[in-house]
């Protein structure tokens, strides 16, 4: 635990022999020695005002272990194996029932419920799809200036929105509002129409609910174009329930959510599946392949995908 100038820890997840430890502990170890001294910059250097704020200490460092680990030990593709722990969130999150990352906390007891899985590993994971939408160079510079302004202070999610979007030149509070003060996540759905990729949003729950049907997202969405032999990409942000954009000449397969870093699923319909698969599914980067198939399961357990569709998708695997 973070104490300023002070961590604690239990030996469990400080101890660990190189020679004889698997794996996940040496992972374990590695994460939470990240993750408590990012605290002492998200936590302590700047502390939230209010419980309401937790989520901003405990998903940053939660994304700070990821990146410091996967500094260290590129070699334990940190970020692949974060996949898993997303796709867990993402289960989550697809209930009806879930919870806004951020709601009002009136006394610190009500914050109790706070500490789970959309706090820590979807606030990380909102926080990832960030830094990859301005770039990684913009979101620490953002950063720096956040923890500059507030350092020895107090601060709230807005805060870090508002120094974040002044050094990305972009609207950064309105984009992550929804992610932030929304329940769940949506779905996106990508399809060629003609001489064009639409892609539409809606939300993705596992039962289909009326109440969740008008929610929107501003969705950073990074797009990459296959084309004979090279490649294109494309970012974009989805604000509206859907939007249409060109296809490149000579286009052999499109993948949306280029590196996987979204914090939404993706549904390849008919022929960009079908070019997917054509291509070779190894040849997608493993999160990208990860994704591809958790949200196609997904999709299928929902009703959204034919059972068949799914099973000709992993049958390439
Ligand atoms: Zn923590």
């Amino acid at each position: 635990m973070e104490n300023l100038g002070a961590i604690t820890f239990r030996e469990t997840a400080l101890l660990v022999d190189q020679r004889t430890g698997t794996h996940a502990e040496l992972e374990r170890v590695a994460d939470v020695v990240a993750h408590e001294n990012a605290h002492m910059w998200f936590g302590d250097l700047v502390t939230m005002s209010w419980w309401n704020g937790l989520w901003l200490n405990e998903a940053f460092a939660t994304f700070m272990e990821m990146l410091a680990v996967d500094d260290w030990k590129p070699e334990w593709k940190r970020w692949e194996s974060f996949s898993v722990a997303r796709a867990a969130a993402f289960s989550v999150d697809g209930l009806v029932s879930t919870r806004p990352i951020e709601y009002p906390v009136r006394a610190p007891k009500d914050a109790d419920a706070m500490f789970d899985i959309l706090t820590y590993e979807k606030g990380a994971s909102v926080l990832r799809m960030l830094e990859q939408h301005i770039g990684p160079t913009v979101f620490r510079d953002g950063v720096r200036q956040y923890l500059r302004t507030h350092a020895y202070g107090n601060a709230d999610t807005k805060d870090l929105w508002t120094s974040l979007g002044a050094v990305a030149h972009q609207p950064v509070p309105e984009l992550m509002d929804g992610w932030i003060f929304q329940p769940g996540f949506p779905l996106v759905t990508a399809e060629v129409q003609g001489s064009q990729l639409r892609l539409s949003q809606q939300r993705f729950t596992y039962l289909s609910q009326e109440s969740t049907t008008q929610q929107l997202w501003q969705i950073p969405i990074q797009i990459r174009f296959s084309i004979r032999g090279r490649t294109e990409h494309h970012k974009l942000l989805l604000t509206e329930r859907e939007t249409s954009i060109d296809l490149p000449a000579g286009v052999t397969s499109i993948f949306v959510n280029e590196g996987g870093h979204g914090f939404y699923r993706v549904r390849h319909q008919g022929v960009l599946l079908q070019q997917l698969l054509d291509q070779g599914l190894k040849r997608l980067a493993v999160i990208e392949r990860f994704a591809l198939v958790s949200d196609a399961w997904a999709t299928t357990i929902a009703g959204m995908t034919p059972l068949p569709e799914y099973l000709r998708l992993t049958h390439h695997l």
